[in-house]
């Protein structure tokens, strides 16, 4: 099953508790597609510069990921630089550089615009908007968002609210985008502004899924080696996708189930810098993990 991938391809600088990268990659498409990768064939709508290192494209192709979307322009890629403290769930952004990006027009191939799983990575809202109008009628498109975007474009975000079925926003972006400081109250208020589901990702502190008819909360996953959290919700989302890519009817435990996926391939993320720990998992960890979380979040028999 074929899903469209939009969003940032990047270079970035990351300094955690844990160490130190320069230059690796990264970028909102990049990890949703490799994540997605694990469970259906992504096809990437993205731009970098002509220094864009030859290996990463490798690395993409071979996983494999359709990159007839990726455009290489006379430029520099874009750059992100940012820190985490011990705190792992706020990243601290020191610089963005749009480079490529300030004068990209996303183009959807013509192969990929009847495509009916659409993910807008993080990039501008008005971008995001701009893929819509040349997608022909998605089933499901999931849409992401930060700090950075919510400051600079919130109207074109508002509009784009409107046109989402699935809203993944981190705790911290989802009171800046409700004003409202009450994460349930928050969910609500976001179902109020357009997508039918709102997930709110709480990093170490689980997930919340939000519907007008139901609401579902997931732990994290226990994890103690924790090495970078960059990444961690575009690689939920990209695992969120995939999976209900492959189902026959999406439904409520169709969702729930896809929740489950999402923070496994999050979890995996974060335990090595870059996609590095990505680019060493095989399939059966991702079963295994999956079942660990059932496990750790089942009490069904204890109905009183
Ligand atoms: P996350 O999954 O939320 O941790 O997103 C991490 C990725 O977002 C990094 O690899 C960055 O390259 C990318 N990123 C950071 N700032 C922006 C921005 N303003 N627009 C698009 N992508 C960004």
């Amino acid at each position: 099953m074929a899903v469209l991938v939009v969003g940032s391809i990047a270079l970035d600088s990351v300094k955690t508790p844990f160490g130190e990268v320069k230059e690796v990659l990264g970028g909102s498409a990049t990890f949703a597609s490799y994540a997605a990768s694990f469970f259906c064939l992504p096809h990437l709508v993205g731009v970098v510069g002509n220094d864009f290192p030859k290996e990463y494209i490798n690395l993409l192709k071979e996983k494999p990921i359709d990159i007839k979307g990726l455009e290489i322009i006379a430029g520099e890629t874009f750059r992100w630089k940012g820190y985490y403290d011990f705190d792992l769930n706020t990243a601290n952004t020191v610089k963005t550089e749009l480079n490529v990006f300030e004068n990209f027009r996303p183009r959807i191939p013509e192969e990929y615009r009847k495509i009916k799983y659409v993910f807008l990575g993080n990039i501008d809202p008005e971008l995001q908007l701009e893929v819509l109008k040349q997608v022909d009628k998605p089933e499901l498109v999931i849409g992401d968002t930060m700090n950075f975007w919510i400051t600079n474009k919130r109207k074109a975000l508002g509009k784009l609210l409107k046109k989402l079925n699935v809203l993944v926003i981190n705790d911290a972006e989802a009171r800046q985008l409700s004003e409202e400081p009450n994460l349930i109250k928050a969910g609500k208020k976001l179902l109020s502004s357009g997508p039918g589901y709102i997930i709110i990702k709480k990093g170490e502190h689980g997930a919340l899924l939000f519907s007008e008819t139901s609401f579902f909360s997931l732990p994290a996953y226990p994890l103690e080696c924790l090495y970078d959290p960059t990444g961690a919700g575009d690689s939920f989302a990209g695992g969120f996708l995939g999976y209900l890519a492959g189902v026959k009817k999406i439904g409520r435990n169709q969702f729930r189930k896809a929740l489950v996926f999402g923070s496994v391939m999050a979890s995996f993320s974060v335990e090595d810098f870059s996609l590095n720990r990505l680019k060493r998992l095989r399939q059966e960890e991702i079963t295994q993990r999956y079942n660990e979380f059932v496990a750790i979040s089942h009490f069904e028999n204890f109905k009183l």
